[in-house]
Parts: structure tokens; sequence; C-alpha cells
């Protein structure tokens, strides 16, 4: 699984190293490879146009790192849209709930449905300890549910007793008051499959569905049918509110492309992976985890996130330096902010600022998020180039205006201004307490 595909990116990323600087040119062809590597693995072509665009994207609009070469910054981005598109954290169970929670497993047949369900069964059991029952309500292919008893005895899990000719409703209901009245935490229902995705299937689902009020709906899709599998996953999401998805035969040769598209089309976590017959082989899926086997550049990706770090603060001084020289402008004050948002708040800087400190207020308080934040860049945008870097040009016309283009009021221009106002204040007074070396020493 994913080797084909972590070889061909191995080589774009073998051909960008050593690479002093990257034009767009160099970033576009870069990004054809990874797009035909994607293709080549089988993730479906949605997804693929999506990735290549957003790490194109960031790539060109990136300012290269100091101490890391273009070639490695493209890594760091090709892996941060990796784990974007796989989903970020791995998603568990949510079974916190009066028991008995339920667990409804769907799925075509073949997919792997009953063999999971004893695997999760199992894990429940004796990783959670938890107390397991299951049922199988498939009444459509013979033996399916001595199939779930003969698992259960394996994997030493309850399993509801089978009366014979009972119909899957039915069945659902016996086995919530079994679970209910013996004690059960979990109860797992295996829903019926069949060969291919049709309306009497879906019905059956939803009949169960309504009875059961499931915690969790897993479908169950079998990673070798590739690109099927993601119609198969888009089939069912639109007819039931699945939570997460099991991709088994995982530790078969496929391409990967599955499980890279799964997320993104169906937008429901791939919550464990089958990667054998027996009844451990089920893993939680680690889309960080999962990503970084796919690149195998790890230490590439912690050296880009340390430079990252360091700009910052060079960054930050650079921007001290203009202040302290009263310079500081409207254009510098919207970076700021920039950075404040996309650093979830504050930026090394401005948390030491007069101004911001009451935008920091406010936000520690609770009475304002990123939409502050958002709203004053917005203002900012909608002055002139002049505007901004005269904020004393704005005259009561002039606000009115820039008030009108942002969506926001005078009074919030007004705030605006006189927060710039401060910071330039303060500034020029931290200048004359020794200047540079002080903010220097300030910022650590
Ligand atoms: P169902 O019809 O969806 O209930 O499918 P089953 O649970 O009966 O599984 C069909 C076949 O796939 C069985 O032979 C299982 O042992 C096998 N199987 C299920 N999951 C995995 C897996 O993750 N890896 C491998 N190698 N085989 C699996």
């Amino acid at each position: 699984m994913f080797e084909s595909l972590s070889d061909r990116l191995g080589g774009v990323f073998e051909r960008l190293r050593g690479r002093g600087a990257l034009n767009e040119g160099d970033v576009r062809a870069a990004m054809r490879e990874v797009r035909i590597a994607l293709l080549e693995a089988d993730v479906a072509l949605p997804v693929v146009r999506d990735f290549v665009e957003k790490a194109t994207e960031q790539a060109i609009g990136q300012s290269v790192l100091k101490s890391v070469t273009p070639g490695q910054q493209v890594v760091k981005i090709v892996n941060d849209a990796l784990i974007e598109m796989l989903g970020a954290e791995a998603v568990d169970l949510e079974l916190d709930v009066t028991p008995p929670a339920v667990v409804m497993m769907v799925g075509l047949q073949g997919s792997g449905k009953t063999t999971t369900t004893a695997k999760i069964a199992k894990r429940l059991t004796e990783q959670k300890r938890k107390k397991v029952m299951m049922a199988s309500l498939d009444v459509n292919r013979p033996a399916a549910q001595e199939q779930l008893a003969t698992l259960g005895t394996q994997a030493k899990v309850a399993t509801l007793p089978i009366v014979a000719g009972q119909q899957p409703v039915d069945i659902a209901r016996r086995a919530l008051q079994s679970a209910r009245l013996q004690g059960y935490d979990v109860l797992i229902l295996d829903t019926a499959g069949r060969l291919h995705v049709d309306q009497a299937l879906m019905d059956e689902m939803k009949a169960v569905a309504d009875i059961a009020k499931p915690d969790e709906i897993l479908l169950v899709v079998d990673a070798l049918t590739g690109q099927d599998a993601v119609n198969v996953a888009q089939n069912f999401s639109e007819q039931v509110p699945l939570t997460g998805v099991v991709l088994t035969r995982m530790d078969g040769d496929a391409r990967g492309g599955a499980a890279l598209s799964m997320r993104a089309v169906t937008g429901k976590p791939i919550k464990f992976v089958g990667v054998a017959e027996k009844l451990d082989g089920l893993e939680t899926f680690h889309p960080q985890r999962v990503a970084g086997r796919i690149l195998g550049m790890g230490d590439v990706v912690s050296l880009v996130e340390k430079a990252a770090e360091t700009i910052k603060v060079e960054e930050a001084e650079a921007l001290a330096a203009k202040m302290a020289k009263g310079q500081f402008d409207m254009n510098d004050l919207r970076n700021q902010l920039g950075q404040m948002r996309r650093m979830g708040g504050l930026g090394a800087l401005a948390g030491m600022l007069p101004g911001v400190k009451q935008v920091k207020q406010a936000m520690a308080s609770g009475a304002a998020d990123d939409k502050v934040l958002i709203r004053m860049e917005a203002i900012i945008s909608s002055m002139t180039p002049k505007e901004r870097a005269k904020p004393e040009l704005l005259n009561a016309k002039r606000k009115i205006r820039v008030a009108k283009g942002s969506g926001t009021t005078v009074q919030e221009v007004n705030r605006l201004l006189k927060m710039h106002q401060e910071m330039s204040t303060a500034m020029k007074k931290l200048k004359k307490m020794g200047g540079l070396k002080g903010l220097g020493a300030l910022l650590g």
C-alpha cells in the first residue's frame, strides 16, 4: 500500500533537492508530477485537482524561509496538504452515551463487514474493557448469522441467540432489549449487505436505524476496489448519516487511492483500517502517520517547521525596526493582524503592544474572536494604498467610505485608527527608552 505513490513523490522531491531557488515554473512542474503520482495511486480526480490547486497556491505564495531549501519547503507543503486530505487527527468511536451504545455496520456484501464487526467487538472488549454484544441482521445470506456466532466464539464476545425466520427490524429490536436487560455497554449490529448499492438495501438500513438509533454508523469498504470503494462510499453517505468509514484489506496491494479520497468525498473520517484476516488485524487510522509513511520525509518536515518558527521572530524584528523609525503603517498593521489570526491569537510582538492588548483581552474574555481580526483586516483592505501609508488622510467622508466598503461602522474604523495610533506612540516611546536594543531584549 502506498509504495509506488511514495516512490513517485520521492522522485519529484529528489529533482527539487539542492536547487537554490525555485521559480513558479519549477513549482508548477513539480506539482504536475505530484498530480500524476496521485492519479496513478487511484485517488479520485476531483480530490487530486483540489489537492494540487491548494498545494500549488501555497507553494507559490509562500516566502522562502532562509534556513531551508525551497525543495524542502515544497515537501512540507505537500505533507500538510496530505494530512488535510486525510483528516488531520485520528477519530475514535464516540461511545460515551447511556449504555448500550449502538454501532451499526453497513456496507456491500464481501466488503469485510462481518469480520470487521468481530474485530471491533474484540478490540472494545480487550482494550476498553467494554461488555459487548454483537447481532447479525443479515437474513439474506445463508449462514451469515452463524458466521458471526462463530467469530463471536473466537473473539470471546457474546452474540445474540439466533431465532430462525425473524426479520432484520425485529432482530434489532430484540437485540436492543437484550443488551439493555443484560447490561451491555455496546451493541454492534451487523446489517445485511448486497452485491450492489440498491434501494431495498438502503430502505432496510433506514428502517433498522430508525429502531436502533445508532450512535455510530460505520461503512465498511474494501480498499482493493479503489475508485469503486469511493463511489460506494459516496452513495451510502448520501443515504444514511454515516459517522465513519472502515477500509478493509489495506494489507493487499491496493494503490491507496481509496484511503486518500475517502475523507474528501464523504466528509467522514476513516476510523479504522483492516490489515489482516485475523481478528486482531484492525488498526486505528492515523492521518499524520499515513502522510509520513507516504512521503517518508519526516525529518524534512520537522526541519521546515522549526525554520518557520524562527522566521516569525525575524519578521517581528523587521517590523520592530520599522516601528521604531515611526514608519509603522496600516499595511504593517494588517500583516500583524493576519499573523495574529493565523497563530490563533497573538503574534510574538503584538501581545506586548498597547492597542493590541485590548484585542487580546477581548479575545481572552470570549467577547471577541477571529471575527474581530477579520473585520479589522477588512477595514484596512478597504482603504486606498495612500490611506494605508498615511492614515491621517482619513477624514470623516473617507471613513464613511471605508466603513461601507468593509461592511463595518465608522466607530469600528475609529477604533482601529486609535489602536494604530497607540501602537505608533508606544513604539516611539520605546525608541527613546533605548530604541531597538530595548525592543530586541523585550522580544527575547
Ligand atoms: P461481509 O460479506 O462484508 O460480511 O464480508 P466478510 O466479513 O465475510 O469478509 C469477506 C472476506 O474478507 C473474509 O474472507 C475475510 O476474512 C476477509 N477480510 C475481511 N477484512 C479483511 C482485511 O482487512 N484483510 C484481509 N486480508 N482480509 C479481510
